[in-house]
């Protein structure tokens, strides 16, 4: 391997990282990839979007066994939550979908370090696995994929034991009595939900006033409405300054935004989910002269760092930090690199909120229009109109579309409701084609189906949604 030249060398193997990869081995480069984990995958397959949807899948279907099904006529009494088998549901999944990369990796005659990689110059990788033994390989082309980490938040220490972040939020051996989520964000609401859903009373603390901050204000209330409903407390405004662990709980100091009031509460643990910070720890960017932006890498187009040779991807580049958008930028990456040509359209780039309903943005928000000085017309559809919704007691939410005054292209999308994740993609779909509201309300919609409330909230743009 040691006289093997790279065409290209991927730092982490993660979607961003392994995608590319393979986009790369498909157009015929000569490719290697280096990870630290003992698994591939990155955040998103072994402590991030899979495990977390694992887990929000099965206590979903906890919930519904204790509560949803007596009104369809589906008695369950008797049902046990065996959190062991739970867990082990979810470690499975993870592990057959690690164990899928690995043989892509093969299949794709990808050759696979393992170990810390470092930029050692330019078109040379020192790899340094846990023995400390260290090799360095040469590559043409060097790609940081080494995505991101937990920010740490003052005052509280994480120590995944009772003082937890989304990893070991993922781990817990027994359901907690009272769980605090510091951040109503998207990792905090959907790790939230798992834990209220079996049984744990959780008081999410946010320092803003809305949960989602930057979603279109109307989706960020609807949800929060909707959450509530459920169980889940919101303590909004308020700052958690310090967190204690004792020995079997934690206390924290909660302040209010203005500083007014001081209170202390005790709870089973803490989930500490303020959001993530990008991860470059030991790849030698300064040594080499790689510029940074507040912690991000700095790219211009191509994806290029300051360094010729090296690029970067994904979340440690900022922008969404989304494993859908980390692997866009990969193929982009892998096709330029190969010789063609490619671009992100980043206005298409869907956010999704795996809770209950779900919440799946895509493109602007009303806010950011008005802001813009941009006219507008908006059509909306609730969920409650809908028969198919109605039969499956997914009655909750809405869908709003915003298109452009003037030429009716559709600008945002904004859907809180079952299967919101899905349903978003035709619109994502008519916005890569630069479609029309109209194009949306003229597409025929199989009946019933769930899908209608996109075609009928398109139809509003122009008020006439038939079942309003
Ligand atoms: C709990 C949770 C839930 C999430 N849910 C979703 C979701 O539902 N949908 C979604 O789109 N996104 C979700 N995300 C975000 C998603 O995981 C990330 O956006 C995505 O993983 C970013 O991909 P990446 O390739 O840039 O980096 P990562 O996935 O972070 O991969 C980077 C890899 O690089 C490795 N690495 C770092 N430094 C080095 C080095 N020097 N040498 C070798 N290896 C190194 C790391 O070990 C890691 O494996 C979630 C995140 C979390 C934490």
């Amino acid at each position: 391997m040691a006289d093997i030249t790279y065409d290209v060398t991927y730092i982490g193997a993660g979607p961003g990282g392994y995608v590319s990869a393979i986009r790369a081995a498909q157009l015929g480069l000569k490719v290697a990839i280096i990870e630290k984990r003992p698994t591939l995958g990155g955040t998103c397959l072994n402590v991030g979007c899979i495990p977390s949807k694992a887990l929000l899948h099965s206590s979903h279907l906890f919930e519904e066994a204790t509560q949803g099904m007596a009104a369809h006529g589906v008695m369950t009494s008797g049902v046990k939550l065996d959190l062991k088998s739970m867990m082990k549901q979810k470690d499975s999944v993870v592990g057959d979908t690690v164990k899928g990369v690995d043989y892509l990796m093969k299949k794709n005659k990808i050759d696979r370090l393992t170990g810390i990689g470092s930029i050692a110059g330019p078109g040379s990788v020192t790899v340094t696995n846990d023995k400390g033994e260290s090799k360095t390989i040469n590559t043409k082309n060097i790609v940081i994929a080494t995505g991101s980490e937990v920010a740490p938040l003052q005052g509280v220490e994480i120590d995944e034991k009772l003082i937890l972040s989304s990893t070991g939020a993922l781990t817990l051996k027994k359901v907690p009595k009272k769980m605090i989520v510091i951040g109503a964000g998207v990792i905090g609401l959907e790790l939230g939900s798992v834990w209220r859903r079996l049984g744990a009373e959780v008081e999410v603390i946010e320092f803003m006033d809305v949960c989602l901050f930057g979603s279109d204000a109307e989706v960020s209330k609807i949800a929060q409405r909707s959450l509530k409903k459920q169980g889940l407390k919101f303590r909004m405004k308020s700052k958690v300054v310090e967190a204690k662990a004792n020995k079997s709980n934690v206390t924290i100091k909660v302040e209010s935004r203005d500083g007014g009031r001081i209170e202390e509460i005790t709870a089973d643990c803490v989930l500490v989910a303020i959001g993530r910070r990008p991860y470059t720890d030991g790849l030698g960017l300064e040594k080499n002269g790689v510029e940074m932006d507040r912690g991000f890498i700095k790219t211009t187009d191509g994806f290029k760092t300051s360094v010729e040779g090296i690029y970067a991807i994904g979340d440690v580049i900022g922008g969404l930090m989304l494993a859908h958008k980390a692997e866009d930028e990969g193929v982009v990456l892998a096709e330029i690199l190969a010789g063609q040509s490619g671009h992100i359209n980043y206005d298409a780039v869907p956010g999704i909120v795996y809770t209950w309903p779900e919440v799946a943005t895509v493109g602007k928000t009303e806010e950011q229009l008005t802001e813009a000085g941009v006219d507008y017309n908006t059509g909306k559809f609730n969920f409650t109109a809908n028969a198919r919704a109605r039969a499956m007691s997914a009655t909750d939410g809405f869908v709003k579309i915003l298109a452009d005054a003037e030429t009716d292209e559709v600008l945002g999308v904004h859907i809180v409701g079952a299967s919101a994740g899905e349903l978003i993609q035709e619109c994502i779909v008519a916005m890569e084609f630069g479609g029309s509201a109209e194009d949306l309300a003229r597409t025929c919609h199989g009946h019933p189906g769930l899908s209608e409330v996109v075609k009928e909230a398109a139809l509003d743009v122009d008020n006439r949604a038939l079942h309003n």
